[in-house]
């Protein structure tokens, strides 16, 4: 018997209200490099379906990951409970045309084994003008088969763009890296997106790659907060995130107690002091900082 017969009752975690007015649960699961070796499957619908029975109602996948791979363990984790998790997944650039966005998402459709997705989002731009790709989102919107779209790796230039584009303007989600070691979208992007009520999703929360993560989680201040909370250094980086009302953030987490610390972190609460130890530790951009990609 699995684990969620006890856990079927964990609260949700917090939502966040997105322009339609439709809300987004603000801790989802990442899942890139899921999918990608049959041996190791089990234990990823395993994870997914923890986090599920945690709380954690939002899973983020792409048609990239494991080449449609991640999205089969999406499926399957999903299976039982489609109606109350919050999916999204996302369009590879050179197949957002108008047709082949129609066709991608059908797709991905199929191997989520689901007749709708949340949020479908624009992988990151490409050659494609974005006049296709939206006037595809549009028409996926209208047949039902996608709920919301959004955007990723979208800098401010391109979503001012995109809102003079037909369809541009219903834009829902931007995803992008952010993390306490990239905080240059705190400049100019976050401002932007809430003037208009779009939340962010911070992708790679916890570092973009090994050293990255290392520097983070080994940096002096953000041990001496974790200690002094009894947590760990990737609950503070979670948490800190997290202070942000409209600001979404997607772990991706095998390790079942990776699971646990990163639901945690949902309710933990960092002092204006510790904000400030962090701040010097990971200074704010004082400057416009073209956006970083992993
Ligand atoms: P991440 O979530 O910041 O880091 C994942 C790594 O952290 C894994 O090795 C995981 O280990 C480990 N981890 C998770 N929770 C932990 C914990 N509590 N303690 C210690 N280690 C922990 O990085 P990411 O996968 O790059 O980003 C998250 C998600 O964002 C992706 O999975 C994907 O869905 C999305 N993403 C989107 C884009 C884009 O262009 N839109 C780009 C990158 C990522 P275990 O797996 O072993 O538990």
């Amino acid at each position: 018997m699995r684990e969620a017969t006890q856990l079927n009752h964990a609260p949700k975690v917090r939502t966040t209200l997105l322009p339609s007015g439709r809300s987004m649960p603000v801790l989802g699961q990442g899942t890139w490099r899921m999918g990608e070796d049959h041996a190791r499957r089990k234990a990823e619908v395993a994870a997914l379906r923890l986090g599920l029975d945690l709380g954690m109602n939002h899973i983020d996948t792409a048609e990239m990951y494991a080449e449609g791979g991640a999205e089969e363990v999406v499926a399957e984790a999903i299976a039982e409970q489609r109606a109350d998790v919050f999916v999204v997944t996302k369009v590879y650039p050179h197949n957002a045309t108008r047709h082949g966005a129609v066709e991608a998402c059908e797709r991905s459709l199929r191997r989520l084994q689901t007749d709708y997705i949340d949020l479908y989002l624009l992988h990151w731009r490409a050659d494609v003008p974005l006049s296709q790709t939206f006037e595809a989102f549009q028409s996926l919107k209208e047949s039902g088969k996608i709920r919301e779209y959004g955007v990723s790796n979208f800098d401010v230039a391109d979503l001012e763009e995109s809102f003079g584009i037909f369809g541009g303007d219903e834009i829902a989600n931007n995803q992008v890296l952010y993390n306490l070691g990239h905080r240059g979208i705190e400049w100019d992007l976050i401002r932007w997106c809430r003037a208009r009520r779009i939340p962010i999703t911070a992708y790679s929360p916890i570092g973009h790659n090994a050293d990255e993560q290392k520097q983070i989680l080994g940096n002096r201040a953000v041990k001496a907060v974790a200690l002094r909370h009894g947590v760990t250094a990737v609950q503070i980086v979670l948490a800190w995130l997290m202070r942000q009302p409209d600001v979404v953030v997607i772990p991706k987490a095998v390790r079942p107690e990776h699971i646990r610390e990163n639901r945690a972190a949902h309710d933990l609460k960092l002092t204006e002091r510790e904000f400030k130890e962090l701040d010097q530790a990971f200074p704010p951009p004082t400057r416009k900082i073209p956006l970083e990609t992993s």
